[in-house]
Formats: structure tokens, sequence, C-alpha cells
């Protein structure tokens, strides 16, 4: 039965408990991956110790604008997103797909190490398993199945975490991808730090995350607990910036010639970042390249970008030669097409593409000008 939100069972563990549930997945042969702080900022990397955890931080985010900032508690997961996503992990930005020797003539398919990886997430914001969702649909779901990805994403085990604050750009609420994970994890949590104890309240997801609830210290969380950290998800969902989904699709479709696009391309550098960060951009190209005696070639998947000069070109030409073009593409695939290709909009509402424009180039500010003008 739900209660503020909660699906029961619902259990609480001390904060100090995280550190019996990171030894439990290692010791079950899982790698730990989670936030950590580098070059002054929160990304995602090898975690073993709770000690590698962004503790008592936080992170400030607007258009083109990012910092750390102390906290005035010990919170572990007391940030908004890290400024990359998991797809790092899920679908790495370069990978060798197979080599050819010139004296054999065999195609030798690059080993599928990834069918043998367990890698457990460890901090998934609610957005970022809807992210996931979103790329399970483009790389495992269709005939076109993506061996690498299925086999990361077999062995993987998922903690997402509950959001209990939330950024200047974020705007999940509005997509309905956040701040509360509903499925998709293995384990989920909601950190509170209430004035005499720092706990979680942990929910499972199925018989897998069960188990590694039964390793730990866990009690029964009471009503009066999950009325607390409800109330915290409930705030952090209270967001001032959004889009709205149900008419987004169709007017962009209906807008290609809005003079703002017009106006965005002449700030737009074309440079890609937001496709870099974004959760569920998937597109990639290939590349070949030999030894120096041309004794084999290998070919290469590297991520691409809508945004690069020869991302559109084909014999014949190129067709999206301006930003304009370009940017258009980006917006109206992520918020109105993808629905045709995929059954669900291509943006989760995390915000990486607004704080990570080198020009402060803003999603919601442009679909709310095009949209509503
Ligand atoms: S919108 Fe911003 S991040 Fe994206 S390509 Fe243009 S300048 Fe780069
Ligand atoms: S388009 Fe921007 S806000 Fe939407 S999922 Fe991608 S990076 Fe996040």
């Amino acid at each position: 039965m739900a209660n503020n939100g909660f699906e029961q069972p619902v259990f609480k563990i001390q904060s100090d408990e995280m550190q019996r549930l990171l030894d439990a997945l290692r010791q079950n042969g899982y790698r730990t991956l989670g936030p950590i702080i580098k070059d002054e900022a929160i990304v995602y990397d090898e975690i073993s110790t709770v000690g590698d955890l962004p503790r008592g931080w936080t992170d400030e985010q607007g258009p083109a604008s990012y910092r750390l900032v102390k906290r005035n508690d010990d919170a572990y997961f007391g940030f908004n997103v890290p400024a990359q996503s998991w797809k790092k992990f899920l679908y790495p930005s370069e990978r060798e797909l197979f080599r050819v020797r010139r004296d054999s003539r065999v195609q030798s398919p690059s080993e599928n190490r990834e069918s043998s990886l367990k890698y457990a997430f460890i901090g998934v914001r609610p957005c970022e398993l809807k992210a996931i969702s979103i790329q399970d649909r483009v790389f495992t779901s269709t005939e076109y199945k993506d061996e690498s990805y299925s086999g990361i994403r077999h062995g993987l085990f998922i903690v997402a975490v509950n959001c209990t604050s939330s950024g200047d750009d974020c705007f999940c609420a509005s997509m309905k991808t956040g701040p509360m994970a509903k499925r998709h994890f293995d384990l989920s949590l909601t950190e509170v730090i209430a004035p005499s104890e720092h706990y979680f309240l942990v929910e499972h997801g199925n018989e897998l995350g069960a188990s590694f609830v039964r390793g730990l210290n866990a009690t029964e969380a009471s009503e009066a607990e999950m009325n607390v950290a409800g109330d915290l998800i409930e705030r952090a969902g209270k967001q001032t910036r959004r889009i709205e989904i149900d008419r987004t699709p169709e007017l962009l479709s209906a807008r290609l010639d809005h003079p703002e696009w017009n106006v965005v391309a002449k700030k737009c550098l074309t440079c890609g970042n937001c496709t870099l960060v974004c959760p569920t951009c998937f597109c990639s190209t290939v590349e070949d390249t030999t030894d120096l005696i041309g004794s084999f070639a290998t070919r290469r998947r590297k991520w691409d970008s809508c945004f690069t000069l020869d991302f559109a070109k084909v014999a014949g030409g190129n067709f999206r030669m301006t930003s304009r073009s370009r940017y258009r593409q980006w917006v109206t695939h992520k918020l109105s097409t993808w629905v045709e290709q995929f059954g669900t909009l291509g943006c989760v509402g995390c915000g990486r593409c607004i704080t990570w424009c080198p020009v402060g180039i803003d999603i919601i500010s442009e679909v709310q000008k095009i949209t509503e003008t």
C-alpha cells in the first residue's frame, strides 16, 4: 500500500550500514561505481569505501555554471546530478568492434568482454533510472540489439537514491521522471539527516535486492519515518522550471520555422557538449585505422553528435549544414520525434545540457519560446 509514495515493505538502516552494503556487493563480485569528487566536480567512478563518496558536499548548477559547495551536514548524497551520466559505463565513449588481419584475411570480432561484467551503480537518481530505461529501448529491444550494452545491462545491480533536493536546472517533476524512483531498481534509498540520527530508508525492487537487505542491520521503517522521507522527496519535486510535456511534441513539430531557431543558432557553438552529457543521447560513428605497416586494420565505435559537421554528410552532400538545423534536430528529436521512434520522450529533465553548455543555452527557455509564442 502506498505511504507518502513508498511501497511496502520499507526498511531503515543507519548511515554506517552503507559500508556493509558496498562490502556485500563487492564480495558478490560486483564492481561498485558511484559518485566521487574529481577535478572540482562530482563524477561517477569506482568506489570501494563510503569515504570515496562526496560526503558533505553539494553542487550549485545554472546555465553554463557549476560549482561545489560545502554542506553543513555529512550527507552522502546531498548533491544533484553529477557532471557525467551512467552511460559512460553502459555505452562507453569508444569501443573496438573488430580487427582484420592482412595475412589471414580473418575478421576477428572483438571479444564480448561485457557479458561477464558485473557493475553495481550506487546513487542512481530517478531521472537517470528513466534515462537507462530509455537507452534499454534503443539498445536491447530492437532488431539492432547492441550485444555490448546488453551484456553490461544484464549484470547490472542498481542502487537508486531518491532526491531530497533539486538543483536550479532540474525539471524532472514536469517530465514525470522524478524525484522518486518507482521502478527499474534493485534497491532504492532515501537519505534522511534528522537532528539525532543519519539514516536511510531502503526499498527493494526484486528478490535480488531483498537478499542484500537481509544482510544488513535493517529494521522496519515506521510510518513517521516514511512521512519524514516522503516530505523531503515531495519538497524536492517543487521545481519552478518545467516543460509542458503534453503539448510540446506536437507544438515543436508544428513550429519548425519559428524565428527562435535562428536566434539560438547565433549563440550555439555546435560543440556537442549537450549531447555528450545527456544520459539518453546515443549517436555513434565508426572509425577505421591501420597499424603503421598495414598488417591489420581496426574498426572502432565512438560517440558522435548530431552537432558535428560530418554527422549529416551523405553521398550528395550534407543535409544539416547550419547550426540552426542541427540545434533544431537535437531539440525536436528529444522532445518530439523520439516519441514516434521509441514510444517515449528522449529527455528526462536532468538539466545537464543547461549546466554544461558553454554559452548557457537553456533547453527549457528555448522550448518555452518556441511553443508559447
Ligand atoms: S547547445 Fe550549447 S552545448 Fe549544445 S552544441 Fe550548442 S553551444 Fe554546444
Ligand atoms: S536533453 Fe538535457 S535535460 Fe534532457 S535528458 Fe538530455 S541532458 Fe538532461
